[in-house]
């Protein structure tokens, strides 16, 4: 398979360590609020990325990190630990936080059809004791790893010793800024408020790997013993100590979104080296951003967020949304609108009913066309060209090729789309009668040749019938009057 790689600035040939076995570390979610559709599409085109995999025949080990402990508010290393604040707002323990959001992390991933990152589908009321056998690591189980790799980093001399932590020395590793390719002096900017917070501190770019409870966190709830004192472990140390422990010393992909390139994976990558002596991870892959609006990222601190319920409440399925997100690369940003999902939802409509109709034509069971599934392979080693598979899947509704032929391999596609396109076509009830169908694509096409006469008879017929098409941005909706 072909992927954008972060490191590489192109797309490239995955090459996995070991032939048809694949291993996926994700960076996750910190569970300290409900995930908006920004966060959701991120694991949408991970869990398209997984899917993939598994349809291609390779044995995927995958494993996702749940932080909760130690993810500072802003990314620094001097703010609020996030589930800290959050409990202490709220007046709950930590953990009641943790478990409350793993809750919904899980909730939202069964409805969007996200497999687990071990590959199992996910019961909504999963018992969140047994996360680990789905392949979700929470950190704070795996303190005791952290601190095993800190003292390797020391040991190796990447690190130094402030009253009030124990840093990363960025100094000590050339080519630390490889992902941006900034100069060190150029990456200060951001994170130079730091060096008043511990005067210690030696570069504005060195980063903790241990929290002492000291100071403005001497009354930090959550800490461990350590050999630099009680305190707690830097955000950064969690992915990597998790993910070599899960998937050994090398490992084939990474992935997370663009925001961890220029801080968090670059110090995921220095901690690998300055433990294990190599970088361990062999591509880095990141999605891109779900905007909003005038270019916004959607985000907890934005204010625009939406969550899975708005998009319920909004007269929308979940489908749609995973739709929108599944048709768009991983690698391109999506500006989300009400009529982007209502373009989403008509597309998806459109396909249903058209497999609807097939299936009434189909006579007994049928059997996959290779020649389309090896397209439809081709395209998901085209760096997941979903949109080109979905073309696919047009021309094949189109062809003469045996319905009950076609709609088995598309529902064989289906495997990596998850768009449960046979419960869809199979569901009663929710059908536009055919006849309207008809007369819609007829005025579609009326108004495409811009004969806007025929375009108002048509949709006159349709309004008499009950029905009426809503004109949107991005295409139509047919709703009923
Ligand atoms: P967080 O819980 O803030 O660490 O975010 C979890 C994941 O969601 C991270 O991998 C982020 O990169 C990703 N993410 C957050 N906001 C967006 C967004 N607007 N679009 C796409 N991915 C996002
Ligand atoms: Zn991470």
């Amino acid at each position: 398979m072909k992927l954008y790689s972060t490191l590489d600035r192109s797309v490239v040939e995955i090459k996995p360590l070991v032939k048809d076995r694949i291993s996926i570390y994700s960076c996750g979610p910190t569970v300290y609020y409900r995930m908006h559709i920004g966060n959701i599409r991120a694991y949408v085109s991970f869990d398209v990325l997984h899917r993939a995999f598994l349809y291609l025949g390779h044995n995927v080990k995958r494993v996702m990190n749940l932080t909760d402990v130690g993810h500072m508010t802003n990314d620094t290393d001097f703010g609020e630990d996030k589930i800290e604040e959050s409990a202490s707002s709220e007046g709950v323990e930590p953990i009641e936080i943790a478990d409350r959001y793993i809750r919904t992390v899980l909730e939202d991933f069964s409805k969007m059809n996200i497999l687990s990152p071990s590959g199992k589908n996910i019961d909504s009321k999963l018992d969140i004791s047994r996360v680990k056998e789905y392949g979700f690591l929470r950190a704070t189980e795996y303190v005791d790893k952290m601190i095993e790799m800190i003292q390797e980093i020391e040991k190796n001399g990447y690190t130094y010793e402030t009253e009030q932590a124990v840093y990363f020395d960025v100094s000590k590793m050339s080519d630390y800024t490889i992902f941006t390719g900034q100069a060190l002096d150029e990456k200060e900017e951001g994170v130079r408020d730091e060096v008043n917070v511990d005067l210690g501190k030696r570069h504005p770019a060195d980063f903790v790997l241990w929290m002492k409870r000291v100071d403005r966190y001497e009354n930090h709830s959550m800490y461990w013993n350590s050999p630099w004192g009680d305190g707690f472990p830097g955000w950064h140390i969690e992915c990597s100590a998790m993910s070599i422990d899960a998937l050994g010393n090398e490992f084939d992909i990474h992935t997370g979104g663009i925001d961890h390139i220029p801080i968090h994976h670059p110090n995921e990558r220095a901690q690998n080296i300055g433990a294990m002596k190599n970088p361990v991870v062999s591509y880095w892959i990141h999605n891109e951003w779900l905007v909003v609006g005038d270019n916004i990222k959607m985000s907890k601190s934005e204010g625009s967020l939406v969550v899975l319920d708005d998009i319920l409440n909004m007269g929308f399925d979940v489908l749609d949304l995973r739709y929108l997100f599944v048709s768009v690369n991983y690698h391109i940003k999506i500006n989300f609108s009400k009529e982007a999902l209502e373009g989403a939802r008509n597309s998806r409509m459109a396909l249903v009913s058209k497999l609807r109709k097939l299936r009434k034509e189909t006579n007994g069971s049928g059997n996959i066309l290779l020649d389309y599934k090896q397209w439809f392979e081709e395209c998901l080693n085209d760096s997941l060209n979903i949109s080109k598979g979905f073309a696919l899947i047009n021309e094949m509704i189109k062809s003469n090729e045996k319905p009950e032929d076609v709609l088995t391999t598309i529902y064989d596609f289906d495997k990596v789309l998850s768009l449960d396109l046979e419960a869809s076509v199979e569901m009663q009830g929710l059908d536009v009668p055919e006849d309207i169908l008809k007369l819609v694509e007829k005025r579609e096409e009326a108004r495409k040749s811009k004969d806007f006469e025929l375009a108002d008879l048509l949709r006159d017929k349709i309004g008499d019938r009950g029905y009426v098409v809503v004109d949107t941005s991005t295409g139509f909706n047919i709703e009923k009057i």
